[in-house]
């Protein structure tokens, strides 16, 4: 097995449950939160003794709400890392933050604790759009947020952003990415706002009170993101994310090049390989239930044979600018893939083509 460098941490807990959110994260359940850091020190140590751990080459702390942690119990959980793993000097640190619940105490917290990479949830800046995510930030909060973290010390800062939300047209999505590439981040995410089952807004959808996005509105409005924010200076070096060069995110690009990654906490995933084989297993869900489990969370895993992990890894691969070079066995897939613009081929390399990054679910569908 190869060891682990990398590092996930889970953080379920968030103030409010916006409407077009399926992420393993409640509302209401802060009181859990003392609890739960224990629980997590439990599990980080117990697999500390379990699985070959490595220098960790990144630690990211995700959720939910990870700022939502008070500053004592967010310092508590980010030294015991320190202190029973060995994180790499120049480690990639990152603490998903929401702009409300982002504040100097805290900013200070995770500075001390060795955070060097805050991923702030803007989401947008239109109340109109905000208001449909039911998100409970505003676009004040957010550049509130976005400058403290800048006058505090943070040396990078990613910033999210959704599109094709209803009601959002194109001069209101132009508008968001003028005012968020003007904060100055070094990073910027850009999902497009998709309707999972169970979640309150596909409800709403279905009871037609809130409108359809047309595929076309949709390609119009990432076109516009890739005009305006390449115009800034970014590089769109995978389907979703756009950088500054030497910014682009290295926990992220340990998953799209399928490096193992140990995930902790409720319903966290982890992914294990051995270069041919691969296993991924995952937590149980609820934080109550994780709390009771841990140190052993595992609620259930799949093992990924040869030519499973080979099509994952080589889908992952084609979600980046840079491409792979292709696992043996997909010429057919890949010529056909060629054939139709959504690759190229460079050398040995397999690399998407722009049409090919904004259309990756077909290069999916004809690896997996
Ligand atoms: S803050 Fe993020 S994780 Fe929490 S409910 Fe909203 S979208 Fe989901």
């Amino acid at each position: 097995m190869q060891p682990f460098r990398h590092l996930y941490v889970h953080i379920p807990f968030c103030r409010h449950k916006c409407g077009y959110c399926d992420f393993n994260a409640y509302a209401g359940m802060d009181r859990l939160m003392p609890d739960y850091v224990d629980a997590l020190e439990r599990e980080l140590a117990y697999a500390r003794e379990r699985h070959a751990f490595q220098e960790l080459e990144t630690v990211y702390l995700g959720g939910g709400t990870p700022s939502l942690l008070p500053s004592d119990l967010a310092a508590r959980l980010l030294a015991f890392i320190r202190a029973n793993f060995n994180v790499a000097p120049d480690a990639e640190v990152t603490l998903e933050a929401n702009p409300a619940s982002t504040d100097e105490a805290k900013l200070e917290a995770w500075l001390d604790g060795g955070v060097n990479r805050l991923s702030l949830g803007v989401q947008g800046f239109d109340p109109r759009a905000l208001a449909v995510l039911e998100r409970k930030t505003d676009a004040a909060q957010a550049v509130r947020a976005f400058r403290l973290a800048r006058e505090t010390g943070m040396p990078n800062i990613s910033i999210d952003l959704i599109y094709a939300v209803p009601h959002q047209d194109l001069e209101s999505w132009l508008e968001t990415l003028r005012r968020g590439v003007a904060l100055g981040p070094d990073h910027v995410s850009t999902y497009c706002l998709s309707f999972e089952e169970g979640t309150l807004l596909f409800r709403r959808r279905a009871e037609g009170r809130v409108p359809e996005v047309q595929p076309d509105a949709q390609s119009d409005l990432l076109d516009a993101a890739c005009t305006e924010l390449e115009a800034a200076g970014f590089r769109r070096y995978e389907v979703s994310n756009w950088a500054r060069g030497g910014f682009e995110s290295r926990h992220n690009q340990a998953y799209w090049r399928c490096r193992p990654v140990y995930g902790a906490g409720a319903g966290a995933h982890s992914y294990a390989t051995d270069g041919a084989t691969a296993w991924r297993w995952w937590n149980v869900a609820r934080p109550r239930d994780y709390i009771a489990a841990s140190p052993k969370p595992k609620a259930d895993g799949e093992e990924l044979l040869v030519r499973s992990a080979a099509a994952e890894s080589l889908m992952l691969g084609l979600r980046t600018a840079e491409g792979m070079d292709p696992p043996p066995g997909f010429d057919v897939e890949l010529d056909q893939l060629a054939g139709i613009g959504l690759i190229e081929r460079h050398g040995g390399r397999v690399v998407p083509t722009r049409r090919g990054m904004d259309l990756h679910n077909q290069i999916a569908l004809a690896v997996l």
